[in-house]
């Protein structure tokens, strides 16, 4: 299975000015290789390139493989009955082994341009893209840019293969339910939970430090209230590493998908300080995510409407199924049960809003 690592690109003005020439190259190349594709009435890779691979590489300076990608772009959309009367525009570029290459001692890819190859190109990446792409040796990916109010960013989309094969999943496979909460960071359809305790001690403890140290609001203070909250993010990031971990391999040896309530769901339940942290399960759905990508454990993502006040046994749905916070009481057939493992269940069961990977 391959899957897509999305990176920002940091780039120097000459790289920029290199990469923009190279996508108007490229898509040149393309719409030529589309006009001899339509001309002759193929769809074919090697008949195409029989017929313009080399104009292609003179008329538009472009690196050998460069015009390849272009060939093979061109036969792609050919042979797409939906796309096979479009055009390509400029903000793409298909890039192969012998055109990019990436460098993980310093987050860095090279790539080839119209104007030569560019290298060292800076990564703007978190932990999470490194994570991904520690240790491994890519050898395709796609820059592209985007505008994004009024301001263009550009990205390289690096393929990975994921060289686990998905668990041999039935057409009627089961699923993992997660609720997400506070008192419990997540809480499994079959009854496990991870307990949030120490996550919530620390974030407490750091909440009354930062109180008081924004009330002095020196710059020692200032220094101080930095290093508390990377500390606390990294605690939570190795937190959530461990849980996400934990579900992903239950999941797989279970041979079952997972599903996941969206997050608005959660924004909406908790409260407080609890709120500035919503970052926090973003970030575990994020590695529940990828971790289930690399895995081969489909995800999906489930509407959170109602999940927690809908009795799983009977399916009778009432606000005073949850009359207190951690207890559910069906108020129709009388079953009781932990309100999040309920939350869990429902979510298993789940009507589904959005696939998680496209
Ligand atoms: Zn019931």
């Amino acid at each position: 299975m391959t899957i897509t690592v999305k990176c920002k690109l940091d780039l120097a003005e000459e790289q920029r000015e290199a990469i923009d020439k190279t996508m108007e190259a490229f898509a040149s190349a393309c719409n030529d290789a589309l006009d001899i594709g339509r001309e002759v009435g193929t769809a074919s890779n090697v008949k195409i390139h029989d017929r313009c691979y080399y104009d292609l590489r003179k008329d538009h300076d472009l690196p050998a493989n460069l015009a390849v990608r272009a060939i093979a772009r061109a036969a792609g959309i050919l042979k797409d009955s939906d796309r096979k009367d479009s055009t390509v525009r400029p903000s793409s570029i298909d890039y192969d082994g012998r055109t990019f290459s990436f460098k993980e001692h310093d987050w860095s890819i090279s790539l080839s341009t119209v104007e030569g190859r560019q290298k060292p190109i800076a990564l703007d990446i978190g932990d999470y893209q490194k994570d991904l792409l520690s240790g491994r040796d890519p050898s395709s990916a796609v820059v592209f840019r985007k505008r994004i109010n009024g301001e263009v960013t550009y990205y390289v989309g690096i393929h990975i293969d994921v060289e686990e094969p998905p668990p041999d999943l039935g057409e009627e496979h089961g699923w993992v339910g997660v609720d997400l909460g506070v008192e419990n960071l997540a809480t499994l359809d079959d009854g496990t939970q991870f307990a949030g305790d120490d996550v919530n001690r620390i974030r407490d403890r750091y909440n009354r430090t930062r109180a008081s140290l924004q009330s002095k609001g020196t710059k020692g203070a200032k220094r101080v209230l930095r290093r508390l909250s990377g500390r606390e993010r990294r605690f939570q990031k190795s937190v959530n590493h461990r849980i996400s971990k934990r579900i992903v391999e239950k999941a797989r040896s279970e041979e079952k998908g997972i599903r996941l309530e969206d997050l608005s769901g959660i924004r909406d339940r908790i409260r407080g300080s609890y709120k500035l942290h919503s970052w926090a399960f973003a970030q575990l759905r994020n590695f529940v995510e990828y971790k289930a990508a690399i895995a081969g454990v489909p995800v999906e993502i489930v509407d959170p409407a109602y999940t927690s006040r809908t009795c799983p046994v009977c399916g009778h749905e009432e606000k005073e199924n949850r009359k207190k916070q951690t207890e559910f009481e069906c108020q129709s057939c009388g079953h009781k049960e932990n309100a999040d493992v309920v939350g869990a269940r429902n979510v298993a069961r789940g009507a589904v809003c959005q696939p998680a990977q496209k």
